[in-house]
């Protein structure tokens, strides 16, 4: 027998339960919003996959990657965020009311976070499921070039990840043999990276290749290549292989509705606002330059805190500046400009003339253009006057106070005779 499908609300959706979710998840729960995470796989995300963590500020002993995620699901938890442990099928990010569609509840949401990270491009190779994260197939230059200091790596890509990657690796490797797709001398990375590349003594190549399959014990140790003009194959000896082909964000469930980089990533301001209102992203799955969980902390705490921003002032803003009872004034000023604060004086006649008949807000666009930005209005000083919670007049940059005056007692009488 079917079960009908379930409604539940909360103020905030957090799509994705690694370091960036989390952080978001943290931020927003603490603000006393009421904040569920959704995770499809592991709590704690890709970072569970790191055996060794020596980059994270604040663990001075080299944790795993899930023991600092699991302070991170605690700390969610002690904050009162519900975790739901189910794959996010579709959203509906438009709209004040956000949906989140899962196998068996439907959830309703005024914040949508979005979280879900990404994964690297793999090669599939023959075996190379069984080597990846810590069995010697690496994605990860920053996180994994210490251990293996004094040792041999295979790089396979010829980007600038790839080769900037690779000449990091030359500080603590002996050797990186790196494999190229391309002739000799031909890269896909900058000349720049290319040349300096080329120069390394510790680092070799191996033109016209690709992967065939991956060989070891429990570990990886060698990386077969395979000659693309002649087919031959090509072991090479190693202790690790990064493989640096490319990073897949998981848009899947958004990219129809969300702005993306050509590569597919989330386009966000520094505030993580997306460019649909209501919906925030944060951690591997934007558009960033460094991704790793440091990063992905930050990005959160922005996520969260300006969800809790966004929500306070949409209440402000329907509750207050379109409230229905009255005509309403709002100014728009900048505290900063002096003619436009000027004005203030002006605005407190007019309260004091239309006393107990007007609601007038005062919107200082230095502080927040959040409410501005709502009522269309880019400049200021601007006047806008509402009647049962809609804009009934604009009037932007040069302002009269006689001709604010003359339209209030205009909306006023209209009032008065409804
Ligand atoms: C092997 C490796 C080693 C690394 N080592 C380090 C290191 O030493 N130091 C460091 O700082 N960084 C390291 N990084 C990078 C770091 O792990 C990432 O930058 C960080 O985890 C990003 O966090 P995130 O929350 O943005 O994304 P993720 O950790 O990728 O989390 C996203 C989560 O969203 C979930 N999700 C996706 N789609 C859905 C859906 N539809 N519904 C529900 N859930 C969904 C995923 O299951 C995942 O758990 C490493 C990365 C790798 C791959």
């Amino acid at each position: 027998m079917s079960r009908e499908k379930t409604t539940e609300f909360y103020d905030v959706a957090v799509i994705g339960g690694g370091a960036a979710g989390l952080t978001a998840a943290i931020y927003s729960a603490r603000a006393r919003l009421k904040t569920i995470l959704f995770e499809k796989a592991l709590v704690g995300g890709l970072a569970t996959y790191t055996n060794e963590v020596e980059n994270y500020p604040g663990f001075p002993n080299k944790p795993k990657g899930e023991d600092i995620t699991n302070l991170m699901k605690a700390q969610a938890k002690n904050m009162g965020v519900d975790f739901k442990l189910t794959d996010v099928k579709s959203v509906e990010l438009h709209g004040e009311e956000k949906t989140i569609e899962t196998f068996r509840t439907t959830y309703k949401a005024k914040v949508v976070i979005l979280a879900m990270g990404g994964r690297p491009r793999i090669t599939k190779a023959e075996n190379e499921e069984k080597y990846l994260f810590d069995k010697g197939i690496s994605f990860c230059a920053t996180c994994d070039a210490a251990s293996n200091t004094g040792k041999t790596v295979v790089v396979i890509g010829s980007g600038d990840a790839a080769i900037e990657e690779g000449m990091f690796l030359t500080k603590f490797a002996d050797k990186v043999i790196v494999s190229v797709l391309h002739h000799e001398g031909k890269m896909d990375c900058n000349e720049i990276a290319k040349e300096a590349a080329l120069r390394n003594p510790k680092m070799a190549f191996v033109w016209n290749s690709t992967v065939k399959r991956f060989e070891g014990e429990d570990h990886l140790d060698t990386v077969v290549l395979k000659d693309l003009r002649t087919d031959e194959e090509i072991p090479v000896k190693c202790d690790s292989c990064f493989e640096f082909i490319g990073y897949i964000p998981n848009t899947e469930i958004v990219k129809e509705q969300i702005k993306l980089t050509r590569a597919g990533y989330i386009i966000t301001n520094e505030k993580m606002e997306t460019n649909i209102e209501g919906v925030f992203s944060c951690g591997d799955i934007r558009d960033k330059w460094l991704k790793q969980i440091a990063t992905a902390v930050g990005d959160g705490a922005i996520a969260g805190y300006a969800s809790e921003k966004y929500i306070a002032e949409s209440e402000t803003f329907h509750d207050v500046i379109l409230q229905k009872e009255k005509p309403g004034l709002t100014f728009i000023y900048n505290a900063v400009d002096a003619e436009s604060r000027e004005f203030l004086i002006e605005i407190e006649k007019i309260e004091n003339h239309f006393e107990g008949r007007l609601v007038v807000n005062r919107v200082d666009i230095y502080k927040s253009s959040g409410i501005a930005d709502r009522l269309n209005v880019t400049e200021f000083p601007a006047v806008i006057l509402t009647v049962e919670g809609k804009v009934k007049e604009r009037i932007i940059g040069q302002l009269d106070s006689q001709k604010i005056n003359d339209m209030l007692d205009a909306i006023c009488v209209e009032c008065h005779n409804k």
